[in-house]
């Protein structure tokens, strides 16, 4: 397999820069269960080559050559502006491996670092390697994470702290910045090489259509609201959805100062540098529409090749319009299932309205919210259901709690099955802030076992597990604003 993007112009040769002394902090075994990498458990003997290769210390193992390992130029709009040419300022491709790309992120300065010192700290590794996985166990299309291996080399962020490698796989990095640096510069034809090779790689079914790239834009809208729809459903929040955060795979990239809901506030705001809200929870939808119209801008000049301009813009337009109903769709076909419907009647909409609307009044837990709705008894008397107690209104909850169980009643809905059902989508464990916090401060001295545990709870997220029912919890008062930032 190739990389999607070629070309010396934007495809940089760029070696990784070692780092002294590496050690393991965390690998993901279903990630290296992945690509037929022999990293399974701590507990066995593990083979260092893989060690001093995902530390960029080294190019070969006895099994594998990455021999041309690049950085790759892309341009995109950050915070609704205009930035020009960013590019993998801290993040090296080092080759293809069973059908994914393997990126070494914080591997040391590229061609495309700008001010930057091309590395990444513990603390931020930590949390794309966990995130990255947690989100996969999820269901939601994710970059995946191999590994993270730690140095003691210092990286100057607000305080000193030291600098780690975390690797990625993903069948492709391409982001609709791509897409964006080729049509700033009017490169025409690297624009098309680059949209033949990601239909030919990784969307061969568009070649079917009257005219793929219109296909290719079409398929690539679809993915990202869908993908939203599933964000939106587990409370996830990105922080920083710039176009050159957007994969044209849909998948989650670049994860920074995301965030899970714990209390549901619709325009919570999980990055601290996002003073207006730009990113808050309740505007992901559309903005990621805003992302596609980046792209719909960008790919004018391939529909141009069979149209004219007029025809070309009314073209993506229309496309661009299906946005919001395949993502209102996809949205309310997941709220069914956490609600335990299993037909979609009218009415529905309205009712996981009022609810949402409820615990956004009363800041109710999303996440465990959801999955004590499973336990509910459709015919239990309403003064025995504890989940009225997480809300202020209580008149008003238990109006709802009554319209809800109506609404059960009328699809004669099992109270086993749906509890079944129910715990298959909503899940126990999320990856709270609070509880990467902890993972990170114990990391910080050199005490990987919380991270590791963290990658074991959340890979099975929707599995009651007892023994980690501590896990499962609300931060307590004090741990509630961890903060985030951009700084990472
Ligand atoms: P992000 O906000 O992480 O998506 O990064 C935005 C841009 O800044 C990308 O082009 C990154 O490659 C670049 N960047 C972020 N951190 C660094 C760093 N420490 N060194 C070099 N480039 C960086
Ligand atoms: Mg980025």
């Amino acid at each position: 397999m190739a990389f999607t993007l070629s070309g010396d112009d934007v495809c940089q040769a760029t070696l990784p820069t070692p780092i002294p002394a590496p050690y393991w902090v965390a690998f993901s075994p279903s990630s290296a269960k992945l690509v037929n990498i022999p990293l399974d458990d701590f507990s066995l003997p593990i083979d260092q080559t893989w060690l001093e290769v995902l530390a960029g210390n080294q190019l070969n193992t006895k099994d594998h050559q990455f021999s041309n390992p690049i950085s790759t130029a892309y341009s995109g709009h950050q915070f609704g502006v205009w930035a020009g040419q960013l590019g993998d300022g801290r993040a090296i491709l080092l080759g293809d491996i069973a059908g994914q790309e393997l990126q070494l992120k914080g591997a040391g300065k590229t061609h495309f670092s700008r001010m930057g010192d091309g590395r990444a700290v513990l603390r931020s590794s930590i949390r794309e390697f966990l995130c990255s996985e947690a989100m996969y166990a999820l269901g939601i299309p994710t970059t995946r994470a191999l590994s993270i291996v730690g140095s003691d080399l210092p990286v100057r962020r607000e305080t000193m702290e030291t600098a780690a490698v975390c690797s990625r796989l993903a069948p492709s990095f391409i982001r609709v910045g791509h897409f964006e640096h080729f049509a700033a510069l009017q490169n025409h034809e690297r624009l098309q090489e680059l949209a033949d090779s990601l239909i030919k790689l990784h969307y061969p079914e568009a070649l079917n259509a009257e005219d793929p790239y219109l296909d290719l834009f079409k398929r690539i809208c679809e993915r990202n609201a869908k993908l939203v729809a599933q964000w939106q459903s587990v409370g996830f929040c990105h922080g920083v959805l710039n176009s050159d955060n957007i994969s044209v795979l849909g998948l989650t990239i670049d994860y920074g100062p995301f965030g899970f809901l714990d209390q549901f506030q619709i325009d919570h705001i999980c990055n601290h540098s996002d003073q207006g809200g730009r990113y808050a929870y309740h505007r992901q939808p559309q903005i990621m529409h805003w992302n596609m119209a980046c792209l719909a801008s960008s790919m004018i000049p391939l529909l141009e090749l069979r149209s004219d301009e007029k025809q070309a813009q009314e073209q993506l337009r229309s496309a661009l319009e299906t946005f919001p109903v395949i993502y209102a769709q996809a949205w309310q076909e997941l709220f069914r299932k956490k609600l335990g419907f299993i037909t979609a009647q009218e009415g529905d909409i309205p009712l996981i309205e009022r609810l949402l609307q409820a615990m956004h009044d009363s800041r109710v837990d999303f996440t465990s919210f959801f999955r004590r709705l499973g336990d509910l008894k459709v015919d239990e008397p309403i003064e025995k259901n504890s989940l009225r107690d997480d809300f202020i209104d209580r008149e008003l909850i238990d109006r709802w709690f009554a319209d809800y169980a109506a609404r059960l009643r009328s699809e004669s809905s099992d109270d086993s099955l749906r509890q079944q059902l129910m715990n298959q989508v909503n899940p126990k464990y999320i990856l709270r802030n609070h509880l990467a916090q902890i993972a990170i401060e114990k990391a910080q001295k050199k005490d990987f076992s919380e991270v590791r545990k963290l990658l074991n709870i959340f890979s099975r997220p929707f599995d009651e597990q007892p023994e980690h029912e501590s896990y499962a919890l609300a931060p307590p008062p004090n741990l509630h604003a961890v903060e985030v930032s951009c700084s990472s």
